[in-house]
């Protein structure tokens, strides 16, 4: 069950707790209210019947007594002329037999009894009422019929009204249209006010419920908006200052690995610097110098350009660390360094290799040229004299020169012969250049 569902299913539940005790009340109050009315109004009518049964009862008594029927007639269509709610009017004698009708009446004679009998019907009463002696004025007491009821106590005969009640059930007709319409509106109200009450809780709950959604995925931008907190303002607020709080922890986090990742950079970037550059001189190291190597006697080797490459070692150098430090042999080489960096081209590649060796690479450059080059460097750096607590630190280097040959696969063959003339001005006494011999041609094949 998604949110949508959720909300829709605790609206409706809100809804009838509020719609249907209303409803209950008011259809109980309303029945309550119409059968109180029924009784009332069936109440007056009866006693409005029965009065005037008494009525005609005390008028025809006479007429009874003297057994006049041309008068109980006449009562009789008077009385029922009299009340047009009168469907029907009736006179018996004390023999029981009709002595007046106008109207319709339906009795049995068991109705006929000495006292007052009321029948209420769907749409009429039925009052049957005694006429009794004592209702005669006057001092007239013969007669056949007035001694014989005399003698035996018997009423002097009935009077019978029948009241129409059709009126009172179109009223009651009315009454329930109206009751139920009024309870229709009671209802339609409780249902508009139930809504309203649902609603006021279940939206803000749904944007809030949205919210936090939302935020859960990610999107820590997602805010409970004031207009649509609603009666839920606290919790909105709470769900808010929730997001504030996660937005800028986040923020501090991402800034923290920002920092570390630029940390890291510049130390990978210092260790890349470190693996490629000589911190004493700032020459390039051994690493960086063979990449440069490996792609200079290819394009050499390509285009058929000569390639020279010079080795230098610094003489006898182990001697001026013992005399003078190991600081001044550093001072020494990183002034080497220098004169290197000052007497070679800049398209040279120019390294340390590796404790008081160094080398020079020379793209386009024949033996003559680099040779003349080591020379030039060999004599500066005689030249330099290094002013250490009053003594001056003497430098001589030496150097073996080798150039490319097109049988050489790569710079390190190139290394090794430049590397052996090196071997030969050091043997020969040092501070000197020495070109090394083209690699040996390979034996003559045999012949055919
Ligand atoms: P040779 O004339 O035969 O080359 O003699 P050498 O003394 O120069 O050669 P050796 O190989 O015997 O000595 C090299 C010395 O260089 C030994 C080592 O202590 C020193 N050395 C190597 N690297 C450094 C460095 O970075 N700084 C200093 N100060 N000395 C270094
Ligand atoms: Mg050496
Ligand atoms: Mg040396």
């Amino acid at each position: 069950m998604n949110l949508a569902q959720q909300n829709r299913r605790i609206a409706w539940r809100l809804w009838w707790a509020a719609a249907l005790p209303a409803l209950l009340v008011l259809l109980v109050l309303a029945l309550g209210l119409v059968e109180r009315h029924r009784r009332d109004v069936t109440a007056a009518w009866q006693q409005r019947a029965v009065a005037s049964a008494h009525q005609l009862a005390a008028s025809s008594a006479f007429a009874l007594f003297a057994d006049n029927r041309e008068a109980m007639e006449r009562l009789v269509e008077a009385t029922r002329a009299s009340d047009a709610q009168l469907l029907g009017v009736a006179l018996y004698g004390p023999d029981q037999r009709l002595r007046g009708l106008s109207g319709l009446v339906r009795i049995t004679p068991a109705m006929l009894t000495d006292h007052d009998l009321v029948t209420v019907g769907a749409d009429d009463i039925v009052v049957v009422a005694p006429v009794r002696q004592h209702m005669v004025t006057g001092d007239d007491w013969f007669g056949p019929v007035g001694e014989a009821a005399v003698a035996a106590g018997a009423p002097l005969g009935h009077v019978v009204l029948r009241l129409d009640l059709s009126g009172l059930q179109r009223d009651r007709r009315a009454f329930w249209g109206w009751a139920l319409a009024l309870a229709v509106l009671a209802l339609a109200v409780a249902a508009v006010l139930a809504y309203r009450i649902a609603a006021s809780v279940t939206q803000p709950l749904a944007h809030i419920s949205d919210v936090v959604l939302r935020i859960g995925q990610g999107d820590l931008t997602a805010r409970a908006q004031p207009r649509r907190r609603g009666i839920l303002e606290p919790l909105g607020e709470g769900v808010n200052a929730m997001a504030d709080a996660v937005a800028s922890h986040q923020a501090q986090l991402e800034q923290r690995v920002q920092d570390a990742t630029q940390e890291l950079r510049r130390q990978k970037d210092e260790a890349e610097r470190l693996v490629r550059v000589d911190l004493l001189t700032g020459l390039a190291t051994r690493r960086a110098f063979t990449e440069q190597a490996q792609a200079e006697v290819l394009r050499a080797h390509r285009y058929g350009e000569p390639l020279a490459l010079i080795m230098f070692d610094l003489d006898h150098f182990k001697a001026i660390n013992d005399s003078h430090g190991h600081a001044v042999g550093d001072m020494v080489l990183a002034g080497f360094g220098r004169v290197l960096a000052a007497e070679l081209r800049q398209v040279d590649a120019i390294a340390r290799l590796g404790g008081e060796e160094f080398v020079a690479l020379m793209p386009r450059c024949d033996v003559a040229a680099a040779r003349q080059a080591a020379e030039r460097v060999r004599a500066v750096a005689e030249q330099q004299r290094l002013q250490h607590h009053g003594h001056s630190v003497v430098l001589t280097v030496s150097a073996g020169v080798a150039l490319l040959d097109p049988r050489d696969a790569g710079w390190e063959t190139l290394l090794a012969r430049a590397d052996a003339a090196l071997y030969e001005a050091k043997r020969g006494g040092r501070n000197r250049v020495v070109v090394a011999l083209p690699p040996a041609a390979p034996p003559p094949g045999p012949r055919v």
